[in-house]
């Protein structure tokens, strides 16, 4: 079994289930079926592991992090259970550290943003359809996709616009910002950031 310090580690579950929406099936490169994935917390070891399977292929994934970073409190009413998106959680504080992500790099964050911004769609939609839309929730959402952002600039060293090579954790995600760099400057961000801020 792993000590926690051969693992990477993460900052709250939030972190975990967005890193399960980003992260391919590593046989078939199908999506994981994220809002089926269980967390299982060993409080002696720190060790967050993660039971999941591939929505395609239905082949199972296992990852384990190191949580000793993740704040007490996120596991103080549950050590096991389903992995809830951070936007059904009260609290939306995917990292609380000035420190970018290990397990997930500048181009998930900006990947993440545009799921969460999904998310925030998908359920005004409905709830104007069903229900009274569930304002919460859309709000939850918004704030999640703006702290995504802030993740992702998390990653840029001072004085310069374009995240540095470091930022970048995989070779399919470093194609992605050579083939539009545009999309990865601070300033793009930054606005971003602004214009969702506007949106309330
Ligand atoms: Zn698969």
């Amino acid at each position: 079994m792993s000590d926690a310090s051969e693992l990477a580690p993460i900052h709250s579950l939030g972190e975990a289930y967005l890193y399960t929406r980003v992260t391919p099936c590593p046989l078939c490169g199908g999506p994981l079926d994220s809002n089926e994935a269980w967390f299982h917390h060993d409080p002696v070891r720190r060790v967050l592991a993660l039971e999941i399977a591939c929505r395609l292929c239905e082949a199972p994934f296992d990852k384990s992090f190191d949580a000793s970073g993740v704040p007490e409190e996120e596991f103080a009413m549950l050590t096991s259970g389903p992995l809830a998106p951070p936007w059904n959680l009260p609290a939306q504080v995917l990292n609380h550290t000035p420190d970018p992500s290990h397990v997930l790099d500048v181009a998930d964050w900006l990947t993440l943003f545009t799921v969460a911004c999904e998310e925030a769609r998908i359920a005004g939609d409905q709830g104007l359809d069903l229900c009274p839309p569930d304002r919460v929730a859309i709000r939850r959402m918004r704030l999640v996709a703006g702290a995504c952002l802030d993740e992702a600039l998390k990653f840029f060293d001072e004085d310069n616009d374009l995240p540095p090579d470091s930022a970048f954790f995989s070779d399919a995600n470093r194609n992605r910002f050579w083939e539009r760099p545009q999309l990865f400057t601070r300033q793009y961000i930054t606005d971003l950031r602004f214009s969702l801020m506007k949106q309330g």
